[in-house]
């Protein structure tokens, strides 16, 4: 199999192949950031996390999975190729990236960049699909500073493209009063960040995957803002009351298992030391060992 549209990189995710003939995980980065609008640098995120993941222990203790790539079925197959000024040429190279990659019945895992990567990866799929998004914002505005496709706006064209039911939006915090109102209007599914804190995440966990129906396939997409910046703070938007990581992670072990589909964005790693990237590598990786073991690929004991 060859994925047309993409560059290898030479330091890969977990130190995975770039073929992914015989891959189940297919990684993937989108190094763009052009409609950021507060703090820029998210096209810097994928290699930063790639850096961090050679780090990561490969054996995961939870779930009694080793992510080594020589026991898991991943390949890296490298950057989606675009014009880093034009919004509209990566959306189209994403959308045909992540057609290619499904068509062969593998997951992709996409490593931005800013969060506008996550409407090129819906329109690829089938328009059943489920979108969980964790995210401090609901990135539901019509427009922002005249544009219509941009982070600030990117769930607002996935539910007109999908509709309201399709999105479930998890950790928000930080909305305009103009968002709230078009949320409730539309009945779209969220849990802000104090939801989760009074009931707790697992009870949390529990009622969004009763939310979703059972059949059609989950996406799960991670704005890393959704964490506080105490945890995660090289994020473009910080936003203050956010989640703990084992916050995260209890809803994220719950909700894995469904999902055909995983993103994480928004990670700018000029303003921090590392940490946040080391973070979204600890993510990626959870979410590969709960996926290993419900596909039943799982090599273990190291
Ligand atoms: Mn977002
Ligand atoms: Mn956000």
């Amino acid at each position: 199999m060859t994925v047309q549209g993409v560059t290898p990189v030479v330091n890969t995710f977990f130190g995975a192949p770039i073929e992914p003939s015989s891959a189940t995980f297919v990684f993937t980065g989108v190094p763009y950031d052009n409609t950021s609008t507060y703090r820029r640098g998210s096209k810097q995120g994928p290699a930063a996390i790639r850096a961090a993941s050679q780090h990561i222990e490969s054996y995961c203790l939870q779930e009694n999975v080793n992510i080594d790539a020589s026991k898991l079925p991943i390949a890296d197959i490298g950057d989606i190729t675009f014009d880093s000024e034009s919004v509209e040429s990566m959306l189209k190279a994403v959308e045909s990236v992540v057609a290619q990659i499904t068509q062969e019945d593998k997951v992709p895992i996409l490593i931005g960049g800013e969060h506008t990567l996550t409407l090129a990866a819906v329109r690829s799929l089938p328009r059943d699909i489920v979108l969980m998004q964790f995210d401090a914002h609901m990135d539901l505005r019509d427009r922002f500073q005249d544009k219509e496709f941009s982070h600030a706006c990117v769930q607002r064209r996935i539910i007109e493209y999908l509709g309201p039911d399709h999105l479930i939006q998890i950790g928000v915090r930080a909305v305009t009063q103009e968002e709230y109102e078009y949320a409730k209007n539309q009945n779209i599914t969220f849990y802000t960040s104090d939801d989760i804190r009074k009931a707790g995440a697992a009870t949390i966990a529990q009622q969004i995957n009763d939310a979703i129906p059972p059949g059609p396939p989950v996406y799960i997409a991670i704005d890393m803002d959704v964490l506080d910046p105490a945890y995660a703070p090289a994020v473009g938007n910080p936003e203050a009351g956010g989640l703990t990581i084992p916050e995260l992670l209890t809803i994220l072990r719950v909700i894995t298992p469904r999902a055909a589909i995983f993103d994480v964005t928004e990670v700018a790693p000029q303003y921090d030391q590392g940490i946040t990237a080391i973070t979204a590598a600890r993510i990626i990786t959870t979410f590969l060992c709960i996926q290993a073991n419900r596909r039943s690929l799982v090599p273990t004991n190291g």
